[in-house]
């Protein structure tokens, strides 16, 4: 990972966005998509609140744009070929797939997704399945990584706080120890 780099400053941004998830009870995943150089949408997690499983940070800000006339001027069959994403946590295969279908640029990472990674986690959905129209997209991790894996435990760990704590979580504590 290159420090210094630009993609580290739109991390932070993401990251912002997974602390307001967070402070709303969710998952706590945040991200921005990033066109010539700026923001052009900022999304978080969303599932809890909508009671709706799609809700990602990444699907709620791909509607944002396209539903703004500004970004989105012309139909196109791919409407972020020119764009990026900065997402704390690698995109679910649901995802993965909806960007590469949308032409994705690129997409920035923090940590892996063992269980529904889409970006080679679980399936390389964005460049290891061979799809006979929809380009490859480069997906990259490691970005503000740590801080991404300790986000999702301080969730988890205060999760169901007003429910009776059983026994097996009563003496949880929050691991900050982080494995390569
Ligand atoms: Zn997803």
């Amino acid at each position: 990972m290159d420090t210094g780099s630009p993609h580290l400053r739109w991390m932070e941004e993401a990251m912002t966005m997974a602390e307001e998830a967070l402070a709303a009870g969710e998952v706590p995943v945040g991200c921005v998509f990033v066109r010539e150089g700026s923001i052009i949408a900022r999304a978080r997690n969303r599932t809890n609140e909508l009671r709706n499983a799609t809700r990602h940070a990444e699907l709620e800000a791909i509607d944002s744009i396209l539903r703004d006339k500004e970004l989105t001027s012309t139909i196109s069959k791919y409407p972020l070929s020119n764009t990026m994403l900065y997402v704390t946590v690698e995109p679910c295969m649901m995802c993965a797939s909806a960007l590469r279908q949308m032409g994705i640029k690129e997409v920035y990472y923090g940590c892996g997704n063992d269980r529904f990674g889409g970006c080679g986690s679980v399936l390389g959905v964005n460049e290891m399945l061979d799809h006979p129209s929809h380009p490859p997209y480069r997906a990259i991790g490691g970005y503000l990584r740590e801080e991404a894996i300790l986000i999702l435990r301080r969730f988890y760990i205060t999760e169901n706080t007003n429910a009776p704590v059983p026994k097996s979580k009563a003496n949880r504590v929050l691991k900050t120890e982080i494995l390569p």
